[in-house]
């Protein structure tokens, strides 16, 4: 069987980890995760970056850090993953759901400001497939009603929009180093933070509400209690283990890249044909080669792809049922306007398998399945 994802191995992530474990440095903000924050920070040009462990807390952080309340509004793309949603719901807050683009998949913004009322409080754009939302409309409507905005880059890391890395446009930035993506650290993720100002109370939350960062810096001689806080640092094993991805990250990045083209080169012309659709990649977006999809015609004829792949041995998913057709979304959340597009494109769409280590050869293999059923 053709796995879907497989993690990227890097010899020299055995050696970095064994090197925690023999210096018996295995906390967190040790030297692996102090590398890792500078890379990002260095590769992205954002003002801070503190690794989390996951996506999902780096966004808990980010609605710690804009004081989101019980009953306020927050605006988001119901085709995304839960934790986009989640964060936000746990203090209290309610999603707001709007329409899709087809193109992109990507939150709709021209949907957008017709979702603002008087208790919105940010927008949270994802940046689908590593594909950037249309960030300059999104960062104007901020700008003009005064709201805070939270991009979900998790699929985002080394993808840019019109020159500026995804994750360091907004007040705030997250990046997910899970196993299914393009760097991983099995579990984790990252903070990026764009403004001065929110960088010492994210510091302190981050570390149990206590000014530890600043004693490990030596700038105060005890740490204390100072706010309220959880724990969302990694243990620099994690680290230690990305970071040996993060120093071949553009030999990753190309190779990926060099699939997803593979991939668009041979489909072309069933594209072309009017079978499928292929994923956009708009003027002035760099992505990083996350997924690559197809779109069939509809929901059954999409069942019968994945089924007709996996009997040639080929793993292909979907992914996200809309988030306000779930209980929990029903139950929290609201979807604002027509949903024209959210449901009917999320039900057309099939990921391809996409790592790095797939080679061309099985690229064209699984091409050819995928022209054998349109055929
Ligand atoms: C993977 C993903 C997340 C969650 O990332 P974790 O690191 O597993 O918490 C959130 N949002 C999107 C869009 C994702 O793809």
């Amino acid at each position: 069987m053709i796995n879907f994802n497989v993690p990227p191995y890097v010899e020299t992530s055995l050696e970095y980890i064994q090197e925690c474990v023999k210096n018996q440095k295995i906390c967190g903000d040790g030297a692996y995760t102090h590398k890792c924050s500078q890379w990002i920070e260095e590769r992205t040009g954002t003002t801070k970056c503190l690794l989390t462990t996951s996506c999902t807390h780096a966004t808990e952080l980010a609605a710690l850090l804009s004081d989101i309340r019980p009953g306020d509004e927050v605006i988001m793309p119901a085709y995304t993953f839960v934790s986009t949603a989640d964060a936000f719901v746990l203090r209290g807050a309610v999603p707001v759901f709007v329409d899709i683009r087809p193109d992109t998949m990507n939150i709709d913004e021209n949907q957008i400001e017709a979702a603002i009322t008087e208790k919105t409080r940010a927008i949270v754009p994802v940046h689908y497939a590593g594909v950037a939302c249309e960030m300059d409309t999104i960062m104007d409507i901020a700008r003009r009603h005064g709201l805070v905005v939270i991009e979900d880059a998790a699929q985002g890391i080394l993808s840019y929009y019109k020159g500026k890395a995804l994750g360091t446009i907004g007040n705030f930035g997250c990046f997910s180093f899970h196993e299914t993506k393009n760097y991983s650290m099995g579990e984790g993720g990252a903070l990026l933070i764009r403004d001065e100002k929110d960088v010492e109370e994210a510091e302190i939350i981050r570390e149990k509400g206590t000014n530890r960062s600043k004693y490990y810096r030596g700038q105060i001689d005890k740490y204390t209690w100072i706010n309220y806080g959880s724990s969302y640092l990694p243990s620099d094993m994690n680290a230690a283990y990305l970071y040996a991805q993060l120093e071949i990250a553009d030999q990753i990045n190309n190779a990926r890249l060099e699939i997803w083209d593979r991939y668009r080169e041979n489909l072309t012309p069933l594209a072309e044909a009017g079978k499928i659709l292929l994923p956009t990649v708009p003027e002035g977006c760099v992505h990083n080669a996350h997924m690559f999809y197809i779109k069939a015609k509809d929901i059954e004829e999409r069942t019968a792809f994945i089924d007709h792949m996996k009997e040639n041995g080929i793993l292909s998913v979907f992914h996200y049922i809309p988030l306000h057709t779930a209980p929990a979304g029903q139950k929290f959340g609201r979807f604002h306007g027509e949903d024209r597009y959210t449901t009917s494109e999320s039900e057309r769409l099939a990921r391809l398998p996409m790592y790095y280590g797939l080679d061309l050869g099985t690229v064209d293999y699984i091409c050819e399945a995928v022209k054998k059923f349109y055929r």
